[in-house]
């Protein structure tokens, strides 16, 4: 691998910090639209009012530092690093939400909650689990890497106009919708990423067991396209991370396994024909957006550097065992990446009212488990969780729990988490028949 260039300490550039203390400041309501691309849905200030309240608390406690201010908060001692077995960053976007859309902002509060509850916590887990607070929203730069400057700048001049009316729907999208913090909560989002980036990297060069990343952020960003936003998702924020990743640390080979129970059109778009970006999606047959064909391999100099596993309707631990150790492993043992990310979305569970999985809350240990291992073997142990979907807060919260307690090496909680009666069989057929389709098309 080439030689990191890893600073002493993680996280030392200054990035533009947007003014999130004017975040909350909603201001009276027009009616208007941005161009053909968002349409107005009708004014809900209400809502908007109690978001606000919450943003405010959510942002006094978060204390993002102004533009000027020494990072001195954001420094996360070796020692630290050395003794941390999770590193976290939470970007709730509490300002981005739309009443009734299931990806709304009681998400990561959901999962705060959960870890703090099972005991998760750095409240209870003293060094071993660390969140970085704090941390700077990415640069337009950095987000600019992956997503068209025509995108970014009209998403950001449509925020007045989001003020105006609450709320914007963007058509066709899923549908995905912004308010008037969208863009600097996406910001923060992306740049929680990147702060894992910094850290877990500098961890790596302290030690041969650098601590799992988690980012627990949204919007989510697997479906976001380079000139976009698309499926929930306004920045790519795994692949932002991606390409900071190779820019800043000269990490050139990328591996990005993404489990979310749709395929994330967003990531696959953005490396699509660039073979140092190796994306392995799994997800659900025919569900939304309906890309991800598992005939679709990448193109040009990128074409072989993407797997793509439909999985069929009721497809859960038995079809992601195999698709484990038959499809991702030999993939990534194949590619030697220099840094694994992944998209870890959470509504392939048997409950989440998306989508037609079954996945448990003990399919997503094993998943972080042998990810976990996948790293350690293949990459000095660099690897970084994104959130993506996850529906069902009950169940989101425990499979991210469940997630952190794989990070441990601590025993699955599946077992007072899970309940069996909620399942039925595996179309194990189908199932194989899929896996050995993929083997084929990749010579695995
Ligand atoms: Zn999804």
């Amino acid at each position: 691998m080439e030689q990191l260039l890893v600073p002493s300490l993680p996280i030392l550039r200054g990035r533009m910090l947007p003014l999130l203390k004017h975040c909350c400041a909603f201001g009276t309501h027009h009616l208007l639209t941005w161009g053909s691309i968002f349409q107005t849905s009708g004014r809900e200030q209400k809502q908007i009012r109690s978001w606000s309240a919450q943003c405010s608390a959510n942002y006094d406690r978060a204390s993002v530092p102004e533009k000027d201010s020494p990072l001195k908060n954001l420094t996360l001692h070796d020692n630290s690093l050395l003794d941390a077995r999770i590193l976290y960053c939470t970007s709730p976007a509490l300002g981005h939400n739309k009443e009734a859309h299931p990806e709304s902002n009681k998400r990561v509060p959901a999962i705060v909650d959960a870890l703090e509850k099972l005991e998760l916590s750095p409240k209870h887990r003293g060094s071993q689990v660390l969140e970085i607070q704090n941390f700077n929203p990415a640069s337009l730069d950095d987000v600019a890497r992956v997503h068209s400057k025509s995108y970014i700048t009209g998403l950001e001049k449509a925020m007045s106009k989001a003020a105006d009316e609450g709320l914007i729907l963007i058509e066709g999208t899923g549908p995905t919708y912004a308010t008037e913090t969208t863009f600097q909560e996406s910001l923060l989002s992306a740049g929680a990423g990147i702060t894992l980036v910094d850290s877990v990297v500098a961890a790596s060069k302290l030690g041969p067991n650098p601590p799992l990343g988690f980012a627990l952020v949204r919007p989510p960003g697997h479906h976001a396209v380079p000139r976009g936003p698309m499926g929930f998702c306004v920045f790519g924020n795994i692949a932002v991370a991606a390409r900071y990743a190779q820019h800043q640390y000269g990490l050139k080979r990328v591996m990005i396994i993404d489990f979310d129970v749709h395929h994330g059109n967003g990531t696959s778009d953005a490396f699509y024909d660039d073979p140092d970006i190796f994306f392995l999606s799994t997800h659900q047959l025919g569900s939304y957006p309906g890309t991800g064909k598992i005939d679709e391999v990448g193109q040009g100099d990128g074409e072989g550097t993407t797997l793509n596993l439909p999985l069929p309707g009721g497809a859960g631990d038995y079809a992601m065992r195999c698709a484990f150790d038959e499809a991702i492993a030999p993939s990534a043992q194949r590619f030697k990446p220099d840094i694994i990310l992944v998209s870890a979305g959470y509504d392939a569970h048997a409950l989440d009212p998306l989508a037609g999985l079954q996945f448990t809350t003990g399919t997503f240990y094993m998943l972080a488990s042998s990810i976990k291992q996948l790293a350690k073997e293949l990459c000095g142990g660099r690897c970084i969780f994104f959130l993506e979907g996850g529906y069902n807060l009950q169940t989101l919260s425990s499979s991210v729990a469940n997630t952190f307690r794989a990070f441990l090496d601590e025993p699955s909680l599946a077992a007072q988490l899970d309940d069996p009666a909620m399942l039925y069989e595996e179309p194990t057929r189908k199932i194989k028949e899929a896996i050995a389709k993929a083997k084929g098309i990749h010579s695995l």
